[in-house]
């Protein structure tokens, strides 16, 4: 498994210093936006407007809001919450479905197998986590990580609703069927969404398979590489 990890981080890798080469002249990219340098117009539009670039709450305020939640049934059993983490001004921000065991453990998001991979993805896109943001549909740990249940699901996205509104990333990448269902309010097939930019309110959102699926079917990636080459470009241009 080990290997497969890193023959993708290095083709991967291999791949961005090629384009970067082909692309003389064309800086890296810069996802740690300096404080205040985001683009501000109106302050009084909607989400769905991308013109509006002023966050009306901050991730901290999110963060107070939410508290010691036991809005449902998932607080029984956690450890910690797993808010997410990351720069808050941010242009990507990658979605997953719910904290794991060692995320459970640590309060952190992807932090065991599948966040390996996520990682070494991150990586090979020329970042480091601390360049993007990263949470999840869920914050609690749905206990023996079964999937994700419609009340929890109702009862914890405007948490990461507002996370997004507070971060207005340029590309949102959804990992898996449940971030990219429930976003999108879809339920087509991941099979299906991958591989082109939807909206989401005006975000440009690419969803993609889940790195714990990744694990379990290593031939998809070549499908992930695909996707994450497209938030790549997006990105350049957003520049
Ligand atoms: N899988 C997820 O969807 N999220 C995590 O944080 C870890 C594993």
């Amino acid at each position: 498994m080990r290997e497969e990890l890193l023959e993708l981080t290095t083709a991967l890798k291999s791949h961005i210093l090629s384009e970067r080469e082909s692309r003389s002249g064309s800086s890296n990219l810069c996802l740690k936006r300096e404080e205040g340098t985001k683009p501000s117009t109106q302050d009084d539009a909607p989400m769905n407007d991308r013109a509006i670039r002023v966050p009306s709450i901050t991730l901290e305020d999110i963060r107070e809001e939410l508290g010691d939640c036991k809005r449902c049934k998932l607080h029984g059993e956690r450890h910690h919450i797993v808010f997410g983490e990351g720069n808050p001004r941010t242009d990507l921000v990658f979605v997953g479905e719910a904290p794991g065991r060692d995320e459970d453990m640590q309060g952190k998001p992807f932090v065991g197998r599948a966040g390996q991979l996520l990682t070494d993805i991150i990586k090979a896109m020329g970042l480091e986590r601390k360049d993007v943001y990263i949470c999840n549909i869920l914050k609690c740990r749905p206990p023996k990580n079964r999937n994700p249940e419609p009340d929890e699901i109702a009862t914890c996205e405007p948490f990461l609703i507002k996370q997004l509104e507070a971060i207005q990333p340029s590309v949102i990448c959804a990992m898996g069927k449940f971030a990219a269902q429930t976003l999108l309010k879809k339920d087509t097939a991941i099979s299906l969404l991958r591989g082109r930019f939807h909206s989401y309110h005006g975000i440009k959102l690419m969803p993609t398979y889940h790195p714990a699926y990744l694990l379990r079917n290593p031939g998809a990636k070549k499908q992930v590489w695909e996707d994450v080459q497209m938030i790549m470009r997006e990105l350049r241009q957003e520049q």
